[in-house]
Parts: C-alpha cells; sequence; structure tokens
C-alpha cells in the first residue's frame, strides 16, 4: 500500500501540508496585526426566557473583519489565538468591550441584563485574568453580577488548584459562571457540584433534530432536569424554530438562544432588541 502513491502521493501531501502551515501563519500574523484596531469587535445575540420571550441578556460574539481574508468566523481563528497567545490582549479587550456596552444598557434601564463573555482556557489561566476581568468592570462601572462568564469544559481539565481558586474569586466578586457547549467536551458530572456554576449551556448540537431522534430527545430532557434539580439555570443554544422552543418550554427548559430570536446582531442593533423587551 505504501508503494502505491510513490513520491508524487507524498509529494502532495507535503505541498498540501505547507499550504495550511502557510494559511496558518498568515491568519496569525494578520491577528496580531488586527488587535487594537476595529477589525476585531463584537456582535451579541440575546438570550431570550423560554416561558414568556423576554429578554434575559446578551452573549457577546467575537468577529473580526480582515481587508485580505474577509470576514473570519471565530472557530476559523480563536484556536489559533489561543495556542499563540493573542487570545490574552483580544480577551481583554472583549471584557472591556463587552462590560461597556452593557453598562449602557443597564443605564438605558435594562438593569436585570446580563453580559455573557466568553472565556477560553489559556486566558482564564493567564496570571493577569483576574485583574482583567477587575479593571473590566470598574472602568466600566458595570455591577459584577451583570457579567456572565462562559467556560467550557476543556478547562476544567487543567490544574485544578488554580481553576478552583480562581472560580472562587469571581463567584465571591458576585461574577455569573456558567458551562458553555456542555456535553460535547470531556464530560465529567463530578464538576458540577465541585465548581460554582450558575447555569449550564446545552451545545447547539444537541437541538438539530432533537425532535425527531429518540436518542438525542432523551439526552436534552435528562441534561434539562439535571441542571433544574441542581438549581443550575439551562440555556439550550441554536434553538432555530417554535416547534423546538415548545418542547423546551414542556421539558421546563428556562432560557433558550438561537436564529429564531435573533442572529447575533451589531451593538447599535442589540439595543433596539432590549428596547422591544420581549421577542416573540
Ligand atoms: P459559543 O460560545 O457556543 O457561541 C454560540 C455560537 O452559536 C455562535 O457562533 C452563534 O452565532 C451560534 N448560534 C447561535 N444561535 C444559533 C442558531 O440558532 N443556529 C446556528 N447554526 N448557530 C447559532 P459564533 O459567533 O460563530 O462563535 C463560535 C464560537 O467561537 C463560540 O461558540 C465561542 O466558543 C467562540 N467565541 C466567540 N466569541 C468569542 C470570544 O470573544 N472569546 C472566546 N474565547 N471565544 C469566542
Ligand atoms: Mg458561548
Ligand atoms: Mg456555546
Ligand atoms: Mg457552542
Amino acid at each position: 500500500q505504501a508503494k502505491l502513491g510513490g513520491r508524487n502521493r507524498s509529494c502532495f501531501f507535503t505541498a498540501r501540508m505547507n499550504e495550511e502551515a502557510e494559511t496558518r501563519l498568515k491568519i496569525e500574523g494578520e491577528l496580531r496585526r488586527a488587535v487594537g484596531t476595529d477589525q476585531l469587535f463584537l456582535n451579541y445575540q440575546p438570550l431570550v426566557e423560554v416561558r414568556t420571550g423576554r429578554v434575559l441578556g446578551m452573549e457577546a460574539l467575537l468577529r473580526w473583519k480582515n481587508p485580505e481574508l474577509g470576514n473570519m468566523p471565530p472557530d476559523r481563528f480563536i484556536s489559533q489565538a489561543e495556542t499563540s497567545g493573542l487570545i490574552v490582549p483580544i480577551g481583554r479587550m472583549v471584557l472591556q468591550s463587552a462590560c461597556r456596552a452593557a453598562r449602557g444598557w443597564v443605564d438605558a434601564g435594562h438593569a436585570h441584563i446580563r453580559v455573557c463573555v466568553n472565556v477560553s482556557p489559556r486566558q482564564f489561566q493567564d496570571a493577569a485574568f483576574l485583574e482583567d476581568v477587575r479593571a473590566a468592570l470598574s472602568a466600566s462601572g458595570l455591577p459584577a453580577t451583570n457579567l456572565e462568564l462562559e467556560i467550557t469544559e476543556g478547562l476544567l481539565l487543567a490544574e485544578r488548584a488554580e481553576v478552583d481558586s480562581v472560580l472562587n474569586t469571581l463567584e465571591s466578586m458576585g461574577v455569573q459562571l456558567s458551562i458553555d457547549d456542555f456535553g460535547t467536551g470531556y464530560s465529567s458530572l463530578s464538576y458540577l457540584e465541585r465548581y460554582p456554576f450558575d447555569t449550564l449551556k446545552i451545545d447547539r448540537s444537541f437541538m438539530i433534530g432533537m425532535l425527531e431522534r429518540h436518542e438525542r430527545k432523551v439526552l436534552v430532557e435528562t441534561i434539562v432536569a439535571m441542571a433544574n434539580g441542581l438549581g443550575l439555570k439551562v440555556i439550550a443554544e441554536g434553538v432555530e424554530t417554535s416547534e423546538q422552543l415548545a418542547h423546551l418550554d414542556a421539558i421546563n427548559c428556562d432560557i433558550a438562544q438561537g436564529y429564531l430570536f435573533s442572529r447575533p446582531v451589531p451593538e447599535a442593533e442589540a439595543v433596539h432588541l432590549l428596547a422591544r423587551n420581549f421577542l416573540l
């Protein structure tokens, strides 16, 4: 078998690998230059109370518009920002900008609105992370209870004592904590009792075919029941149809997020969504 492809085949793979490495380098270089410019900015997507349609919060989602590379989706650059360490200054800017926007919403009369900010493992483990959170809160004047940090299960595999201490400090500051993309990572249910989470976000992959596939339906119902039993709020991501929403309501899932209500929108439009108050 190995002989079959011969020389040409290995050349082919080498060329392709080079091309991929080059693209990665290109992305990293451009990203490095983009930090601190308006190429990087946030969109916001509402989190909605299932029973009433009321907007409870907004998730800040990073966008990158590069003159050469075009609109780069986060799935194509966040992991690289993570490995290169660029996520640290980028994440700092995300925190600053999300807290400033949310302070504006609070001032406009939406005192209960929460802003949810994604934090990647590398950023969370940076020595200055807690300082970055404190600085973003104090610069914006946003109450800590209006900030929710979303972390993924991957972080919980890291050095236990460090993670414990940072999570506990955040909790004591009044910052809300949620587990993002629940059910896709290296799930260990024990961390649900070990760590001070307020909210569990069911990964959006569970919504696809949820109503048609018995197993998936059972998994979602079970996750919701478990979260409710533990006193955690539960958010379903990726809700696209009113049938999905009706089902989520029937199984007592509190909060939903998805294209059914709104795509992620620029800050100026987020204000209008908030002013409507109810999105159903
Ligand atoms: P996530 O935190 O799980 O965010 C939800 C993703 O699902 C967003 O993708 C959102 O646009 C998408 N989404 C929401 N509702 C629907 C729906 O109904 N249908 C479909 N098909 N998709 C929906 P997005 O904005 O492309 O972000 C992808 C991921 O990139 C995020 O997943 C998050 O892990 C990461 N990310 C985004 N912004 C940041 C950031 O500021 N910092 C860090 N560390 N990661 C970020
Ligand atoms: Mg998220
Ligand atoms: Mg998520
Ligand atoms: Mg997700």
